[in-house]
């Protein structure tokens, strides 16, 4: 079995088939930061998370490349609202952003570029779109690209020309149609000069395509194998990218991959629309960051996600009924070595990441599990703790994984506190019991109940948890 993807530019299943065996280019569309992640810039996060790690986990090493776009209309709007420089705004946005990757546990990129780093590189494709008659300059230090240059243009969305929207990223009048879009932007007098570069055609700043086409191909060359983005980037976004790209002789993505959305009632999640959910008000309501993260992962990446409380909630707690079985089998086995999935959790992965298909495993493998910890099957118990921690380390969200000890920089930064305080709390229980002072055993159990710990009593010593099971 090998991986099969979704590729929206063939619209099918393709087997994945990398350029150079064994190794895998992906360039994934970042965020624009002109404030900070909701839940749904955190999905594609986890979305594609998944993939790299199902890659690493068969083998391949990858490149991973995520993009920042750190100047934009939106920055700069921002900038002039809040009086403060657009690269202040940016960069506090990214360490946000930073945060919360590393809370969901999403593994750091490989290469992280900046818009605002790679001018050169833009400069050096925009030049040569011009050399070839793929684009022009215009008046105000503007440059379009031609769309009617590029024949293909409208394949990747599936839309004939005709039919295509203005681009809308400038007045109409300065472009030999509407549709032809900015690669570069000439300054405007509202705009500050921190925000401008020099260039061949004046000062100004890049269009916001040009960048992930000059950082692909300045991190993974001029053919690459997969881009993804959000499925609300496929036009113009990437149907740009591509004509950008293309047009300049270069092979670009091989498969795209798109996600699909969450949403929050009928509408996309979006800090303009005011129906902005991020991590830390979930946190907050007390859910922990690795629940969130087995809330975004469980449906195919393919499906869209209605945000609801309720579906959370239930995720979190078939999240902790895992973690559950994978404590009580550690107490008995000890931790084990994760280190093959089960051939049905393969083929779930295998296909086109269904990873709703890939959990069912982990469930069913759980419940073989609970059954060899009822008869005290160590062989059975192990053997199946081993295959869920496996599964559980594609999917991110493996409890023992001590990245989730400092999950706790989004508001739960007392878990060392908290941890000291119970065992001195269970130490004085130990030392009552010593003494058969049972009523003062019980009262520090109650104690603890009150202050919503659990303690229960197995034959390793006291076990506690947090919050009802
Ligand atoms: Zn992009």
């Amino acid at each position: 079995m090998t991986l099969r993807l979704y590729d929206t530019a063939t619209r099918s299943v393709r087997d994945f088939v990398p350029m150079t065996p064994g190794q895998a280019g992906i360039y994934l569309c970042g965020l624009t930061v002109q404030s900070s992640p909701h839940i749904g810039h955190l999905r594609s996060a986890v979305n594609y998370d998944v993939l790299r790690r199902w890659l690493l986990h068969t083998g391949f090493e990858v490149t991973f490349v995520r993009n920042v776009t750190d100047v934009d209309d939106k920055i700069l709007q921002k900038s002039q609202e809040q009086k403060r420089p657009f690269w202040a705004i940016a960069f506090e946005n990214r360490l946000l952003l930073d945060r919360d990757y590393r809370s969901l546990n999403v593994l750091p990129p490989t290469y992280e570029p900046l818009a605002t780093g790679h001018i050169t590189e833009m400069h050096a494709l925009i030049q040569s779109l011009i050399s070839s008659g793929n684009a022009y300059a215009a008046e105000g230090g503007d440059v379009y690209f031609d769309v009617s240059s590029f024949p293909e243009y409208g394949a990747l969305s599936g839309q004939k020309p005709s039919d295509m929207r203005s681009a809308g990223d400038a007045p109409d009048r300065h472009k030999k149609d509407a549709r032809d879009f900015a690669l570069w932007k000439g300054v405007k007098e509202t705009e500050p000069d921190d925000a401008t570069w020099p260039s061949p055609w004046g000062r100004g700043r890049p269009g916001w395509h040009i960048e992930c086409s000059a950082m692909a191909r300045r991190y993974l060359g001029d053919e690459f194998d997969i881009h993804g983005g959000g499925l609300d980037l496929t036009f113009p976004h990437h149907e740009n990218e591509i004509a950008q790209s293309k047009a300049a002789g270069l092979g670009f993505a091989r498969y795209w991959v798109h996600h699909a959305l969450l949403n929050l009632g009928e509408s996309k999640m979006s800090k303009s629309l005011g129906n902005v959910i991020d991590l830390d008000s979930l946190v907050e309501s007390g859910i922990r960051p690795v629940e969130v993260r087995y809330y975004l992962a469980s449906p195919h990446y393919r499906s869209r996600i209605d945000y609801s409380e309720e579906a959370l909630r239930e995720a979190a707690v078939a999240y902790r009924r895992i973690e559950g079985f994978v404590q009580r089998s550690v107490e008995v086995v000890g931790p084990g070595r994760p280190k093959t999935v089960p051939p049905a959790f393969a083929d779930a992965m295998h296909d086109d990441l269904n990873t709703s298909a890939a959990l069912a495993v982990v469930h069913d493998t759980i419940r073989e599990g609970n059954t060899a910890l009822a008869a005290g099957d160590e062989a059975g118990i192990r053997g199946a703790l081993t295959a869920v921690r496996a599964m559980l380390g594609v999917l991110g969200i493996d409890p023992l994984d001590p990245a989730w000890d400092n999950s706790g920089e989004n508001g739960n930064d007392l878990k060392p506190v908290v941890d000291g305080l119970v065992a001195l709390a269970l130490e004085q229980r130990a030392q009552a019991r010593a003494r058969k002072d049972w009523a003062a055993a019980d009262s520090v159990r109650d104690q603890l109940k009150n202050a919503g710990i659990q303690v229960e009593d197995t034959p390793t010593g006291p076990r506690w948890t947090v919050g009802e099971h």
